[in-house]
């Protein structure tokens, strides 16, 4: 196929010293500025745009971009579910997937594009503007590519710099936001002052009851936040809160975040593979109140969890740790809880179970990213189930 199309393939390290007078470079975000390959471009002034910088110059339609450290996925798929509830006919991809540039061919037929949008993609943006912009939370992360969580945030924040007066920007009600010059709607669970916030188990909208958690398929305050955030979005965009209502009750949960994925003698298995930092981590356990197993730990992050300590010591019964972070976990955590380690999954699994009594709860919640032991935080999960569904046979055949 690249012979056909008569592109080159230039891989590995002749990438990196690769000396072609390119006009253009769009780097992947994956692709740490640091590396030689990007230096080399910087060096002899290669004009060098992301991904997203080259979808958003072919984009027909206006764009509502998501960002935030946790939550960015599901919100952009109750935004998609909101518009589609509402007969309107939207495209939905970005940092997940599929990548921007590759929905951006459907755009003219489109009424608007949902752009998942993480601060690796925001790094190289220059036109990129986005008609409604969402900023959901910030918490550490990342810290593998940033120096610092200043800088984490300072490529988030570039969301807001092309925004007009003309936009919109959904804001957390709880964080000081600098430079947003669109206009602003805002939301918390935790507070009332912004214009959504959750009381009686209901959102509500300037005062209004505008959508019962009960009625939807999600729970949690981190989930509140989320419909709460997409429903600004409908209103921000003209539609009805009434309007934005059914599309969002439609939406289910995905995979790997928060997910029970089995019960063996009264101790419930949940699965929340997606959680790659100590927030969403904090988020798990808050909405546990029975005593919980911890299993965590992963690729080293230069994480440290002490925002996480005064849940770690009330909520976790016995932490079992995992990867290339389990020693330095078990060191930090020793204080708050029993701390054990294991090698692998199987082994943590193992070690949880006979670690747990009726009633207990085992929770996969890792607080960092999987690339040290797994493919990615998928294959994490998906491990996770497939040794709960065997535990659950196993269990099942003793019975009989
Ligand atoms: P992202 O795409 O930003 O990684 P996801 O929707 O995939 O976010 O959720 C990732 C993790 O963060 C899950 O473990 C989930 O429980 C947690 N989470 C989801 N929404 C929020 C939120 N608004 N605030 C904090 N944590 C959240």
């Amino acid at each position: 196929w690249l012979d056909k199309s008569r592109l080159r393939l230039i891989a590995g390290g002749a990438a990196s010293h690769d000396s072609t007078a390119y006009d253009r470079a769009v780097v992947s975000p994956g692709i740490d500025p640091a590396t030689p390959l990007v230096q080399n471009f910087i060096r002899r002034r290669i004009d060098m745009i992301g991904e997203l910088e080259l979808a958003y110059e072919a984009c027909k339609c206006p764009i509502i971009g998501i960002t935030g450290t946790n939550g960015k996925t599901t919100t952009t798929g109750l935004i998609e579910a909101m518009f589609q509830g509402a007969g309107r006919n939207p495209i939905a991809g970005g940092n997940l997937g599929p990548a921007f540039s590759a929905i951006v061919r459907d755009s003219a037929a489109a009424d608007v594009a949902v752009i998942e949008i993480s601060s690796f993609q925001l790094e190289r943006i220059r036109a990129f503007r986005a008609d409604i912009a969402v900023w959901l939370n910030f918490a550490p992360d990342h810290l593998d590519r940033y120096n610092s969580l200043e800088e984490y945030r300072a490529a988030k924040l570039r969301i807001f710099e092309n925004q007009t007066a003309n936009d919109h920007a959904i804001l957390h009600a709880d964080e000081e936001i600098p430079g947003v010059i669109a206009n602003k709607l805002t939301f918390s669970a935790r507070t009332e002052r912004g214009d959504f916030c959750h009381r009686d188990g209901w959102i509500h909208f300037r005062g209004e009851r505008v959508l019962e958690m009960a009625s939807t398929q999600l729970t949690g305050l981190h989930n509140a936040e989320n419909l709460m955030a997409s429903m600004a979005v409908g209103i921000a965009w003209g539609l009805t809160p009434s309007e934005c209502v059914p599309g969002l009750r439609t939406y289910r949960p995905l995979a790997h975040r928060n997910e029970t994925v089995g019960q063996v003698r009264g101790v419930r298995f949940i699965n929340d593979s997606k959680a790659t930092n100590p927030s969403s981590v904090a988020m798990a356990l808050e909405s546990q109140s029975a005593p919980v197993i911890l299993i965590a730990g992963g690729k080293e992050k230069g994480f440290e969890f002490s925002s996480i300590h005064p849940l770690i010591r009330s909520k976790v019964k016995a932490a079992v740790l995992i990867g290339e972070m389990a020693a330095r976990m078990k060191e930090e955590w020793t204080p708050l809880t029993a701390c054990h380690r294991a090698e692998t999954l199987a082994e943590a699994v193992a070690c949880a179970q006979a670690l747990a009594v009726a009633g207990d709860i085992v929770l996969l919640s890792p607080g960092t990213s999987s690339f040290d032991m797994f493919k990615n935080f998928g294959d994490r999960g998906d491990q996770f189930r497939a040794l709960i569904t065997a535990l659950t046979q196993q269990n099942q055949q003793h019975t009989l």
